[in-house]
Protein backbone atom coordinates (compact mmCIF):
# COMPACT_ATOMS: atom_id res chain seq x y z
CA UNK A 1 0.00 0.00 0.00
CA UNK A 2 2.32 2.68 1.04
CA UNK A 3 4.71 1.88 -1.81
CA UNK A 4 1.57 2.75 -4.66
CA UNK A 5 2.06 6.32 -3.48
CA UNK A 6 5.64 6.53 -4.39
CA UNK A 7 5.44 6.01 -8.18
CA UNK A 8 2.94 8.29 -7.91
CA UNK A 9 4.49 11.29 -5.85
CA UNK A 10 5.67 13.48 -9.12
CA UNK A 11 5.73 16.29 -7.74
CA UNK A 12 6.72 17.81 -10.67
CA UNK A 13 3.42 16.89 -12.51
CA UNK A 14 1.47 18.32 -9.13
CA UNK A 15 3.16 21.47 -9.23
CA UNK A 16 1.47 21.78 -12.62
CA UNK A 17 -2.13 20.39 -12.04
CA UNK A 18 -3.72 17.86 -12.85
CA UNK A 19 -6.00 16.60 -15.37
CA UNK A 20 -8.82 15.84 -12.88
CA UNK A 21 -11.78 17.82 -12.86
CA UNK A 22 -14.44 18.62 -10.73
CA UNK A 23 -17.95 19.24 -10.78
CA UNK A 24 -18.58 22.33 -8.57
CA UNK A 25 -21.46 23.90 -8.13
CA UNK A 26 -22.17 27.07 -9.50
CA UNK A 27 -23.52 28.90 -5.77
CA UNK A 28 -19.74 27.98 -4.57
CA UNK A 29 -17.84 27.27 -7.75
CA UNK A 30 -16.88 31.41 -7.75
CA UNK A 31 -15.63 32.07 -3.99
CA UNK A 32 -13.45 29.02 -4.51
CA UNK A 33 -12.09 30.48 -8.12
CA UNK A 34 -11.28 33.60 -5.94
CA UNK A 35 -9.50 31.20 -3.07
CA UNK A 36 -7.86 29.58 -5.55
CA UNK A 37 -6.40 32.77 -7.13
CA UNK A 38 -5.73 34.68 -4.53
CA UNK A 39 -3.84 31.48 -2.67
CA UNK A 40 -1.61 30.84 -5.85
CA UNK A 41 -0.72 33.95 -6.01
CA UNK A 42 0.43 34.04 -2.35
CA UNK A 43 2.05 30.39 -2.68
CA UNK A 44 4.43 29.65 -5.77
CA UNK A 45 4.51 26.23 -5.24
CA UNK A 46 0.51 25.91 -5.40
CA UNK A 47 -0.86 26.55 -9.00
CA UNK A 48 -4.56 27.91 -9.75
CA UNK A 49 -5.56 24.76 -11.33
CA UNK A 50 -4.04 22.41 -8.80
CA UNK A 51 -6.10 24.11 -6.12
CA UNK A 52 -9.47 24.26 -8.56
CA UNK A 53 -8.84 20.92 -9.08
CA UNK A 54 -9.22 19.39 -5.52
CA UNK A 55 -12.53 20.07 -5.10
CA UNK A 56 -12.25 22.20 -2.00
CA UNK A 57 -15.88 22.39 -0.18
CA UNK A 58 -16.73 25.17 1.52
CA UNK A 59 -18.08 25.28 5.03
CA UNK A 60 -20.89 27.34 6.73
CA UNK A 61 -18.15 29.56 9.12
CA UNK A 62 -16.28 31.98 7.73
CA UNK A 63 -13.23 33.92 8.69
CA UNK A 64 -13.33 37.09 10.77
CA UNK A 65 -12.72 38.74 7.29
CA UNK A 66 -15.16 36.71 5.16
CA UNK A 67 -12.61 34.49 3.77
CA UNK A 68 -13.68 30.75 3.15
CA UNK A 69 -12.78 28.08 5.76
CA UNK A 70 -12.40 25.34 3.19
CA UNK A 71 -12.15 21.09 4.00
CA UNK A 72 -11.53 18.09 1.57
CA UNK A 73 -12.73 14.68 2.49
CA UNK A 74 -10.77 11.49 1.30
CA UNK A 75 -13.16 8.55 2.02
CA UNK A 76 -11.96 5.07 1.30
CA UNK A 77 -15.59 3.29 1.33
CA UNK A 78 -16.03 5.13 -1.77
CA UNK A 79 -13.39 3.29 -3.67
CA UNK A 80 -13.85 0.15 -5.04
CA UNK A 81 -10.07 -1.51 -5.03
CA UNK A 82 -9.95 -0.67 -1.18
CA UNK A 83 -10.28 -3.82 0.27
CA UNK A 84 -13.04 -3.16 3.81
CA UNK A 85 -10.47 -3.28 7.01
CA UNK A 86 -10.43 -1.33 10.24
CA UNK A 87 -9.35 2.38 9.44
CA UNK A 88 -8.97 6.06 11.23
CA UNK A 89 -10.70 9.40 10.81
CA UNK A 90 -7.88 11.61 10.93
CA UNK A 91 -7.80 15.31 10.87
CA UNK A 92 -5.15 17.01 9.10
CA UNK A 93 -5.45 20.90 10.08
CA UNK A 94 -2.43 23.22 8.15
CA UNK A 95 -2.26 26.82 8.13
CA UNK A 96 -3.18 27.27 11.64
CA UNK A 97 -0.48 30.03 11.69
CA UNK A 98 -0.66 32.09 8.42
CA UNK A 99 2.81 32.91 8.16
CA UNK A 100 4.62 29.50 7.69
CA UNK A 101 4.08 29.13 4.30
CA UNK A 102 5.90 25.78 3.30
CA UNK A 103 3.36 24.11 6.17
CA UNK A 104 0.39 24.86 3.63
CA UNK A 105 2.19 24.32 0.17
CA UNK A 106 3.52 20.62 1.75
CA UNK A 107 -0.44 19.95 2.75
CA UNK A 108 -1.50 20.89 -0.85
CA UNK A 109 0.96 18.69 -2.12
CA UNK A 110 -1.00 15.82 -0.40
CA UNK A 111 -3.84 16.11 -1.10
CA UNK A 112 -3.44 16.25 -4.68
CA UNK A 113 -1.68 12.77 -4.57
CA UNK A 114 -4.22 11.42 -2.58
CA UNK A 115 -6.58 13.00 -5.24
CA UNK A 116 -4.28 11.01 -7.88
CA UNK A 117 -3.67 7.81 -5.38
CA UNK A 118 -6.60 7.67 -3.15
CA UNK A 119 -6.38 3.97 -2.93
CA UNK A 120 -3.37 4.72 -1.29
CA UNK A 121 -5.08 5.35 2.19
CA UNK A 122 -7.10 3.40 4.13
CA UNK A 123 -7.94 5.96 6.54
CA UNK A 124 -10.64 8.57 6.27
CA UNK A 125 -9.01 11.84 5.91
CA UNK A 126 -10.80 15.35 6.52
CA UNK A 127 -7.86 17.84 5.83
CA UNK A 128 -8.48 21.54 7.15
CA UNK A 129 -6.03 22.81 4.25
CA UNK A 130 -5.73 26.52 5.65
CA UNK A 131 -7.49 27.14 9.09
CA UNK A 132 -6.19 30.76 9.52
CA UNK A 133 -6.97 32.50 5.77
CA UNK A 134 -6.90 35.47 6.79
CA UNK A 135 -3.37 35.39 8.14
CA UNK A 136 -2.11 34.15 5.16
CA UNK A 137 -3.85 36.14 2.44
CA UNK A 138 -5.69 39.42 4.84
CA UNK A 139 -2.22 41.13 5.03
CA UNK A 140 1.33 41.63 3.72
CA UNK A 141 3.21 39.73 4.88
CA UNK A 142 1.56 36.90 6.19
CA UNK A 143 1.09 37.04 10.13
CA UNK A 144 0.68 34.31 12.48
CA UNK A 145 -2.85 35.63 13.83
CA UNK A 146 -5.70 36.06 12.58
CA UNK A 147 -6.97 39.61 11.39
CA UNK A 148 -8.14 39.97 15.18
CA UNK A 149 -4.44 39.58 16.38
CA UNK A 150 -5.01 36.48 17.76
CA UNK A 151 -2.91 33.08 17.65
CA UNK A 152 -5.30 30.73 17.18
CA UNK A 153 -3.30 27.96 18.33
CA UNK A 154 -3.57 29.92 21.92
CA UNK A 155 -7.10 30.01 21.40
CA UNK A 156 -8.81 26.91 21.78
CA UNK A 157 -11.27 26.35 25.29
CA UNK A 158 -8.67 24.43 27.44
CA UNK A 159 -10.67 24.00 30.93
CA UNK A 160 -7.67 26.03 32.04
CA UNK A 161 -7.80 28.68 29.57
CA UNK A 162 -9.86 31.15 31.93
CA UNK A 163 -7.54 30.91 34.60
CA UNK A 164 -3.94 30.75 32.82
CA UNK A 165 -4.26 31.84 29.31
CA UNK A 166 -3.73 35.48 29.91
CA UNK A 167 -1.92 35.66 32.86
CA UNK A 168 0.40 33.14 31.07
CA UNK A 169 0.81 35.15 28.07
CA UNK A 170 1.55 38.16 30.38
CA UNK A 171 4.09 36.54 32.50
CA UNK A 172 5.69 33.67 30.38
CA UNK A 173 5.27 35.99 27.25
CA UNK A 174 5.58 39.41 28.14
CA UNK A 175 3.03 40.26 26.27
CA UNK A 176 4.18 38.82 22.95
CA UNK A 177 1.77 39.72 20.06
CA UNK A 178 2.28 36.54 17.84
CA UNK A 179 0.86 34.57 21.24
CA UNK A 180 -2.18 36.36 22.59
CA UNK A 181 -4.48 33.88 23.24
CA UNK A 182 -7.58 36.48 22.37
CA UNK A 183 -9.64 38.21 25.00
CA UNK A 184 -11.92 34.55 26.07
CA UNK A 185 -11.83 30.79 25.53
CA UNK A 186 -12.45 30.05 21.59
CA UNK A 187 -13.47 33.53 21.03
CA UNK A 188 -12.26 33.37 17.16
CA UNK A 189 -14.50 32.20 14.26
CA UNK A 190 -11.90 29.82 12.98
CA UNK A 191 -11.36 28.34 16.67
CA UNK A 192 -15.23 27.86 16.82
CA UNK A 193 -15.15 26.15 13.71
CA UNK A 194 -12.36 23.97 14.57
CA UNK A 195 -13.80 22.99 17.72
CA UNK A 196 -16.78 22.52 16.09
CA UNK A 197 -15.43 20.10 13.35
CA UNK A 198 -13.09 17.82 16.05
CA UNK A 199 -16.86 17.32 17.74
CA UNK A 200 -18.33 16.57 14.67
CA UNK A 201 -15.72 14.35 12.82
CA UNK A 202 -14.43 12.62 16.39
CA UNK A 203 -11.02 11.65 15.07
CA UNK A 204 -9.20 8.97 16.03
CA UNK A 205 -5.84 11.40 15.48
CA UNK A 206 -5.39 15.02 14.67
CA UNK A 207 -2.37 16.17 12.48
CA UNK A 208 -1.30 19.57 12.90
CA UNK A 209 1.85 21.04 10.31
CA UNK A 210 3.35 23.93 11.81
CA UNK A 211 7.35 25.42 10.91
CA UNK A 212 10.00 26.05 11.71
CA UNK A 213 11.31 24.34 14.61
CA UNK A 214 12.45 20.91 12.59
CA UNK A 215 10.70 18.31 14.90
CA UNK A 216 7.74 16.22 16.10
CA UNK A 217 5.84 16.86 19.00
CA UNK A 218 3.10 14.29 20.08
CA UNK A 219 0.10 15.23 22.82
CA UNK A 220 -2.27 12.73 23.85
CA UNK A 221 -2.58 8.52 24.56
CA UNK A 222 0.87 6.84 24.71
CA UNK A 223 -0.64 3.96 22.68
CA UNK A 224 0.31 6.55 19.67
CA UNK A 225 3.28 8.18 20.45
CA UNK A 226 5.43 8.57 17.80
CA UNK A 227 8.96 7.48 16.36
CA UNK A 228 10.37 10.08 13.88
CA UNK A 229 8.51 11.17 10.52
CA UNK A 230 10.88 11.66 7.69
CA UNK A 231 13.77 13.64 9.31
CA UNK A 232 12.02 14.95 12.17
CA UNK A 233 12.79 13.64 15.41
CA UNK A 234 10.46 13.18 18.22
CA UNK A 235 10.61 15.95 20.98
CA UNK A 236 8.18 16.95 23.29
CA UNK A 237 7.34 20.69 23.33
CA UNK A 238 4.69 20.78 26.09
CA UNK A 239 1.46 22.23 25.86
CA UNK A 240 0.15 25.79 26.70
CA UNK A 241 -3.50 27.32 28.04
CA UNK A 242 -5.19 27.03 24.89
CA UNK A 243 -3.11 25.47 22.32
CA UNK A 244 -4.07 22.27 20.24
CA UNK A 245 -2.09 20.08 22.03
CA UNK A 246 -3.78 20.88 25.67
CA UNK A 247 -7.57 20.44 24.41
CA UNK A 248 -7.91 18.19 22.16
CA UNK A 249 -4.24 16.13 23.29
CA UNK A 250 -4.77 16.15 26.97
CA UNK A 251 -8.50 17.36 27.69
CA UNK A 252 -9.99 15.41 25.01
CA UNK A 253 -7.52 12.44 24.57
CA UNK A 254 -7.06 12.30 21.08
CA UNK A 255 -3.69 12.00 19.48
CA UNK A 256 -2.52 15.21 18.46
CA UNK A 257 1.06 15.03 15.88
CA UNK A 258 2.77 18.37 15.57
CA UNK A 259 4.48 18.52 12.64
CA UNK A 260 7.56 21.07 12.63
CA UNK A 261 9.32 21.63 9.27
CA UNK A 262 12.53 22.51 9.12
CA UNK A 263 12.19 26.22 7.57
CA UNK A 264 8.87 27.90 6.63
CA UNK A 265 9.64 29.89 3.88
CA UNK A 266 11.79 26.98 1.90
CA UNK A 267 9.81 23.55 1.11
CA UNK A 268 11.72 20.71 1.94
CA UNK A 269 13.28 18.57 -0.66
CA UNK A 270 11.01 16.20 -2.53
CA UNK A 271 12.55 13.02 -1.22
CA UNK A 272 11.49 14.57 2.38
CA UNK A 273 8.05 15.30 1.13
CA UNK A 274 7.64 11.95 0.25
CA UNK A 275 9.28 10.46 3.17
CA UNK A 276 7.49 12.19 6.05
CA UNK A 277 3.86 11.39 3.90
CA UNK A 278 5.09 8.12 4.39
CA UNK A 279 5.80 7.76 8.11
CA UNK A 280 2.54 9.26 8.61
CA UNK A 281 1.00 6.86 7.20
CA UNK A 282 2.98 4.39 8.90
CA UNK A 283 1.89 5.97 12.23
CA UNK A 284 -1.95 6.09 11.41
CA UNK A 285 -1.62 2.07 9.92
CA UNK A 286 0.21 1.25 13.34
CA UNK A 287 -0.29 3.52 16.08
CA UNK A 288 -3.96 4.23 16.10
CA UNK A 289 -6.63 1.85 18.06
CA UNK A 290 -9.15 1.45 16.01
CA UNK A 291 -12.70 1.76 17.51
CA UNK A 292 -15.49 -0.95 17.46
CA UNK A 293 -17.56 1.35 14.93
CA UNK A 294 -15.66 0.84 12.12
CA UNK A 295 -15.03 -2.33 11.48
ZN1 LIG B 1 2.95 27.35 13.96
Amino acid sequence: MLKNIKSLFLLTALLIGTPYTWAVTSASSNEIKAFCKDLSKKLRTIKYQGCLDLGLQISTSQSVEGRPLTYREYIPETIESVPKRPKGRILFLSGIHGDEYSSISITYLWMLAMLKHPESTGQHWLFLPLANPDGLLGQKPATRMNARGVDLNRNFPSPDWEQLALPYWERFYRKNKRRYPGPAPASEPETQWLVKTIERFKPDAIISVHAPYGLIDYDGPEHATPDSIGSLKHKELGTYPGSLGRYAGEYLNVPVLTLELHAAGTMPTEKEIYNIWQDIEKWAELKLKRKETDF
